[in-house]
């Protein structure tokens, strides 16, 4: 078992449980990267400056936040590189927040999320009534994922191999058990990765692990917080829990349609991570494209015009015309 060189700070706000990281580097990038986009709170900032709010009062109410919680966001935000500020009027100095180009970067993440929680996370969901445009051909779009390297489409986790290095270890052994009050049931793409052993549990059953004992040796995590996790999994549909006869009688955890659906949202993350968390450009978890053999550059690209898809050509829209519908 490696020792951490640090231990995470656990921070309470509005009912959400975090582990903040803001210390000297011990974790890999992926890591890294999981600590941010499972801190609801600095998900949400993000969203919103995305939209389009930039001022400390306008992301407060917006957000419905205490001024310390934002303020210690937003500094983490402009620490970690996701955030910039500007001043927009000086005596008293005043500033807002814009997104730095990392952070614009995270709109991948973002739509694979949104794409995740419109398939699954049900009608009740805020973003099940919305579509995205893509203004460069106008039609309501409904992006499909795909190998930027080879340009093949529609990739899942069985068309992909994985490795870890040993740098995501150290930070799975610094980790909290306990699992956070957003990820009870019903869940979505921010609950799942608001609960970091859940989002280790998922990347190791995207590359193939079955059984308890593989995750188990694979993750160094204890038996107790495994079966809490793949209980969850089970319940919430995205993991399947099959009897297998092979002479000893054993359980495997397969994964469902929904738990594999979220392959492209740890895969934006990953390659995120990769680009603006580690200077070598090595997340910490390798994923190759069997059928070409490149690293794989993950891409969006539109189902209408087979275009690929630019932060700068996709609108969310709420309301969509009835005649657009056709479209999907
Ligand atoms: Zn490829
Ligand atoms: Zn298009």
């Amino acid at each position: 078992m490696r020792t951490p060189q640090r231990d995470g700070v656990i921070e309470q706000d509005g009912g959400v449980v975090a582990d903040v990281d803001s210390g000297p580097v011990t974790a890999s990038p992926l890591g890294r990267a999981l600590v941010l986009m499972g801190d609801m709170w600095s998900l949400r900032i993000v969203l919103a400056i995305f939209s389009g709010k930039r001022r400390f009062q306008d992301l407060r109410e917006h957000l419905a936040i205490s001024d310390p919680v934002l303020s210690r966001r937003l500094r983490g935000l402009v620490e970690d590189g996701i955030c910039v500020t500007r001043e927009y009027q000086g005596r008293p100095s005043r500033h807002e927040y814009l997104l730095a180009d990392a952070g614009l970067d995270l709109w991948r993440v973002m739509i694979a999320m949104w794409i995740w929680d419109r398939t699954w996370a049900g009608s009740q969901h805020r973003d099940a009534g919305s579509r995205l445009r893509h203004t460069t051909c106008g039609a309501l779009t409904s992006p499909v994922f795909g190998c930027a390297h080879c340009g093949a489409i529609g990739l899942s986790a069985r068309d992909v191999q994985g490795s870890v290095d040993d740098r995501l270890l150290v930070d799975v052994t610094s980790r909290r058990s306990r699992r956070s009050p957003a990820m009870s049931s019903p869940i979505d793409a921010a609950g799942v990765l608001g609960d970091r052993w859940s989002t280790l549990i998922l990347s190791d059953a995207f590359m193939g692990s079955r059984r308890f004992g593989d995750f188990q040796s694979h993750l160094e995590v204890s038996p107790v917080t495994l079966t809490d996790r793949l209980n969850l999994f089970v319940d919430t549909q995205m993991m399947a829990r099959e009897s297998v006869n092979d002479g000893a009688r054993r359980q495997e955890y397969r994964l469902t349609p929904k738990g594999l659906d979220f392959f492209c949202v740890t895969t934006m993350i990953n390659d995120w991570a990769a680009t603006w968390m580690a200077p070598d450009g090595q997340s910490g978890l390798r994923l190759v494209h069997s059928s070409c053999g490149a690293v794989l550059e993950p891409r969006f690209t539109c189902n209408t015009c087979n275009q690929e898809l630019e932060r700068t050509e996709l609108e969310i829209v709420t309301h969509p015309d009835r005649r657009d519908d056709a479209a999907r």
